[in-house]
């Protein structure tokens, strides 16, 4: 999570984003939202608490209300330091009285809140005994698309952190991989990834050879063989906003197979990229790549959705899936990675973070979607 001193937003940026935060609860039939630490209050407030405890930490957003932050004593100045610090009140309550009487005399309506997916059970049964007249809804149910669109500061912020993640990739591609452990190669990913700005790295898949049929292979003890494919999925935070992309390299020359299957990925991901549009339902985008995989005989191999959406984390709504209809709009930022997984052979993905615009996607990555050789 992002520290609140990086934060390029103002109070202003975020009192706006309560606010809109607030009426689209009162268009979904909610009385209000009830936020815990993680991803919907540091995009809400610029507010991470030092570290999560078990310490009741709860913002509360009601339509025409101030938002109020219910914060622990001791954690209260790192609270007013928060870039939303002067767009919310806070409310300290101190140990040993009881935090969630504190939250329920904030919220005298009884009604239907939404609150965060994270937020810890035991505060949540809390809640509930201190307010019997209030049930709960998934925040991320009820608003899905809470953070989805972004706004030219956010899409610049991803860019940035697209464009770190591309250079990282420019410069694995020229370490070994014959002979070297996934583990090492990972290691060098994320120190590229931190190199180039990223504070937070979130996943560094290299997965070689029978490897690269899971999809959800970490980088292991495996030593990598000339004749390998290698998937490589990694990104991280930069700046509080998300990078993710994959390449799949091949170390010497591919047999014809290889490069057969890598196109195939590498025609899917153009025809998803293709139909992004505003408008489009988000399962066009799933529908155009996966066509092409079960076209050429291989819908069986790709055994996960196409994509999904990134901003203050690295996987989040929309979801480019079956069943999802939500339409795209501009400003909205996605994965487009369709992948084929031959089980105990090789596995082949292919991942840009793509933007809506007016007349279409632009991608954030932009290295070659061809396949590399790699040493
Ligand atoms: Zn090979
Ligand atoms: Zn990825
Ligand atoms: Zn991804």
């Amino acid at each position: 999570m992002t520290g609140s001193t990086t934060s390029p937003f103002t109070a202003d940026d975020y009192r706006a984003r309560m606010e809109r935060a607030a009426a689209a609860a009162a268009d979904a039939g909610l009385a209000g939202l009830l936020v815990a630490p993680g991803p919907d209050m540091v995009w809400l407030t610029g507010y991470a608490p030092p570290a999560v405890t078990e310490r009741l930490t709860l913002l509360v957003l009601a339509p025409g209300r101030t938002p109020v932050l219910v914060v622990p004593t001791l954690e209260a100045p790192d609270a007013a330091k928060a870039p939303g610090a002067s767009a919310m009140s806070l409310r300290d309550w101190t140990d040993g009285k009881d935090p969630y009487a504190a939250t329920a005399a904030l919220l005298d309506v009884d009604g239907r809140f939404g609150i965060s997916d994270n937020a810890w059970a035991m505060h949540l049964l809390g809640l509930q005994k201190a307010l019997p007249g209030t049930s709960y809804a998934s925040l991320t149910d009820a608003l899905p698309m809470l953070r989805g669109v972004k706004d030219a500061a956010e899409l610049r912020l991803l860019a940035a952190a697209g464009a770190a993640a591309d250079r990282t990739f420019e410069e694995i591609r020229e370490v070994r991989f014959g002979g070297r452990r996934e583990s090492e190669v990972a290691a060098d990913l994320a120190g590229l990834l931190r190199r180039h700005g990223h504070e937070q790295v979130d996943f560094t898949i290299v997965a070689s050879g029978p490897n690269g049929a899971d999809p959800h292979h970490e980088a292991g003890d495996r030593v990598i063989q000339r004749g390998d494919m290698v998937v490589l999925d990694f990104g991280g935070l930069k700046d509080g906003y998300g990078s993710d992309t994959s390449r799949t390299v091949h170390v010497g020359e591919p047999t014809d197979e290889e490069r057969r299957v890598h196109d195939l990925v590498r025609e899917a991901q153009e025809a998803g990229f293709r139909a992004v549009r505003p408008g489009v339902p988000c399962q066009d985008v799933d529908r155009a790549a996966r066509a092409v995989i079960a076209d050429a005989g291989y819908g069986e191999y790709f055994i996960h959705r196409t994509g999904h959406g990134i901003g203050v984390t690295t996987h989040e709504p929309p979801y480019m899936i079956e069943g999802e209809r939500q339409p795209l709009v501009p400003g909205m930022c996605f994965s487009v990675e369709p992948g084929v997984y031959l089980p105990g052979r090789f596995g082949v993905r292919i991942e840009d973070i793509v933007t809506v615009t007016e007349d279409g996607g632009r991608r954030l990555n932009t290295t070659t979607r061809g396949m590399v050789i790699v040493e």
